[in-house]
């Protein structure tokens, strides 16, 4: 049977209304989702061996007949236990599955099956340990095979994600290639529709390899394609230059309580030389948690404000954007620009006021991008935390703008800044490569029952210099089986730690006004201590805090302990971070001692992209921005491989008009920075 691409899953054999909301937790809703839900690791069964050669604590497939089939209760531990026998023509085993109670109905006596699975010795007896069996076929699905292993989430099973793409099979055969043949020879890249089959279902472990090259060259090329395109259209679009009278930049810098650290002078200089140009600008300004790039972007602002043109700034959150609003509005309110706030909660303009340009900077959430958001002259387009953003928002607020506008991003390296430039080279990039001078180190240390009593004076006393303590826990709500963390759960066991201490709590289910609240009163001193939820992660500016409290700390990458770390140490007052994780397993232990160890942002991206794949930084955002699914952004060669191979086809076909397949197919796939 053949399938559209299109096609909703619930088309599929198999596929009803119940699991098809399942996998949309997957985010599958297309026939074309399941096809390109790629296996996260392979299992090599293929190799057929007798049963003789079974043994202890090897893995073993075997094609055998059932001989037998019992199912009983465990006496003593109350397990079901499904046990039978399977034989071959050098001998026979014991197969055995715990806790399996339907094992037993799909399957039938004196059948031969693919046998795969583990062997233990039992008692003295060899026994494959809840093996998969499979019925002989020329093309078996989970067993006598290389197997698929697919990101599960729960009531979709690995084995129902395979049974489902193996249907799929005669549509992936019919999947076209988009990528020129002369290419495809030059690079030894198998075509599209193989390396699709391949990866799910590899004949071997070569046609694995050659389908993972294939797969990932293309993701790449599209990649640089997409960003190459965009460039070049931009260095043809034309836009207002902003020229900004000189004295009115250094009037700016004047007003400032501190030096510039000669990062931030350098790219001040770098922007304000963009905006003076005719092509809308679009530079991205890179910097470590705490690295100062807001005051960048407000020298931005007061350049474009000078020339008489109007600017939006977005962040991802209500409170950011109220944090951005108090400290920015006063330097502003210095050169006679006039600043509003405009939030899902909060419009303290009348919109009549932007669109007549009374109004010269704006500052708010997605509610920018409104329909009744209207500007007179916006020419400068900002955007904080940029990876928290999608395509679409950014480009939807672009438009607000008559003209082409010019467009600044905010963004911590939200992967290694070197593999950001080796990938997005194309990009105009500035760097915050220092802090501000005088901060101090931040030290870490993983609370233990041993250093309990330590941990709680630090907070007292800290707590007694009007310094501010962070707690942070991954729920709100109570855990029913209380193995994690959470507000609710906090809140009682803080209250009895630190009877004195004044707490208040931050969540997302809060109104935006509590919030906000919140977010003042630790200003103040009417709180001590702000128990949150991982919301305060992004970009909160709060200079008295000094601790924070990290819970549940295996469940954050690093990267993200890094940003949430980076909520202290915001002055020169001491700070600590304390990470505290009830998992036993080891690697989370190891990952956390690194932490403690390891300050550069960078490194612990880099170290987050090795152990768990660059899906982990985009995670739960809806970015758009690069999601590789096969391609390694540690593969520095076939990064390059794939940049060389791009500006090839372009040098001869700039639009791509002589490759409509390719160019087709690039506006199919969501390109990223700019648009
Ligand atoms: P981020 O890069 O994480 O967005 P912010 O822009 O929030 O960092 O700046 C962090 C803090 O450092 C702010 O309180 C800001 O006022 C302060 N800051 C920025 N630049 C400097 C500087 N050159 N010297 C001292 N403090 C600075
Ligand atoms: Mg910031």
């Amino acid at each position: 049977m053949f399938f559209l691409l299109r096609d909703p899953i619930s088309k599929l054999p198999g596929i009803g209304p119940v699991l098809a909301q399942k996998l949309a937790n997957l985010d599958i809703f297309s026939v074309e989702d399941l096809i390109r839900h790629y296996p996260r690791r392979w299992e090599d069964w293929s190799q057929i061996s007798p049963l003789i050669q079974a043994q202890a604590g090897e893995r073993l497939t075997t094609q055998a007949e059932l001989l037998t089939l019992n199912q009983f209760r465990s006496p003593r531990s109350r397990l079901h236990i499904t046990s039978g026998i399977v034989q071959d023509e050098s001998g026979s085993l014991r197969v055995t599955w715990f806790n399996q109670p339907y094992i037993a109905r799909h399957l039938v006596k004196n059948q031969p099956y693919y046998v795969s699975g583990e062997v233990r010795s039992f008692r003295g007896h060899l026994t494959i340990i809840n093996p998969t069996l499979e019925p002989i076929t020329a093309a078996p699905v989970h067993a006598g095979r290389i197997i698929p292993v697919y990101p599960t989430t729960a009531g979709v099973s690995t084995k129902i994600i395979r049974r489902a793409i193996k249907n799929l099979i005669p549509t992936i055969r019919t999947l076209p290639d988009y990528l020129p043949a002369p290419l495809r020879a030059q690079h030894h890249l198998i075509g599209h529709a193989q390396a699709v089959e391949h990866i799910h279902f590899p004949a071997s472990m070569k046609h694995l390899q050659s389908a993972r090259h294939r797969l990932g060259f293309e993701e790449l090329l599209m990649v640089h394609l997409g960003l190459m395109l965009v460039k070049s259209a931009q260095a043809e679009d034309r836009g207002q230059p902003i020229l900004t009278p000189t004295n009115f930049q250094a009037q700016f810098i004047k007003h400032l309580d501190f030096t510039l650290t000669s990062g931030q002078a350098r790219a001040i200089k770098d922007i304000v030389e963009d905006l003076a140009r005719p092509h809308p600008t679009n530079r991205l300004l890179l910097g470590d948690v705490g690295s100062g790039k807001t005051v960048v972007a407000a020298a931005a602002i007061s350049a474009a404000a000078g020339a008489g043109f109007q600017t939006a700034l977005m962040a991802p959150t209500e409170v950011l954007a109220n944090q951005h609003y108090r400290s920015i509005a006063p330097l502003m309110d210095a050169l006679g620009v006039s600043t509003t706030l405009l939030t899902g909660a909060t419009k303290l303009a009348d919109p009549q006021d932007i669109a007549s340009g009374k109004i010269d900077l704006v500052i708010g959430t997605h509610a920018l991008i409104q329909k009744d958001v209207s500007f007179k002259n916006l020419n400068l387009v900002i955007i904080d935390e940029q990876h928290r953003f999608g395509v679409r928002q950014r480009t939807r607020l672009k438009n607000k703008s008559h003209v082409s506008p010019h467009f600044l991003s905010l963004s911590a390296t939200p992967i290694p800044r070197t593999l950001f430039l080796t990938l997005f080279s194309d990009l105009d990039v500035s760097i915050l490569g220092e802090l501000p001078q005088g901060r101090q180190p931040i030290t870490t240390l993983i609370a233990t029952d041993a250093n309990q009593d330590t941990i709680t004076n630090l907070i007292n006393t800290e707590a007694q210099s009007g310094h501010k303590i962070f707690v942070v826990t991954p729920l709100i709500d109570e855990d029913s089986r209380a193995t994690r963390s959470s507000i609710a759960s906090e809140e009682r066991h803080l209250t009895q730690l630190f009877p004195d201490l004044k707490i208040g709590t931050l969540h997302g289910r809060m109104s935006a006004d509590e919030k906000m609240a919140a977010m003042q009163d630790i200003q103040t001193d009417q709180l001590d201590v702000l128990l949150a939820t991982s919301v305060i992660e992004v970009g909160i500016d709060i200079k008295q805090a000094t601790i924070i409290w990290i819970k549940n700390a295996e469940r954050f990458g690093l990267a993200q302990l890094h940003q949430l770390r980076g909520r202290v140490g915001r002055s020169d007052l001491p700070s600590y971070c304390i990470v505290e994780t009830s998992s036993d397993d080891p690697e989370a232990t190891e990952r956390l001692t690194a932490f403690t160890k390891i300050k550069d942002g960078d490194k612990l991206a880099e170290m987050d992209l090795e152990a768990r794949g660059p899906g982990s930084f985009f995670s739960d955002q809806q970015s758009g921005f690069l999601k590789l699914r096969v391609a390694k952004l540690t593969d520095q060669k076939l990064i390059k491989t794939t940049r060389s191979a791009a500006e090839h086809l372009l040098a001869t076909d700039p639009q791509l008009k002589l490759h409509p397949e390719l160019k087709n197919q690039l506006n199919l796939t969501h390109i990223t920075h700019g648009e």
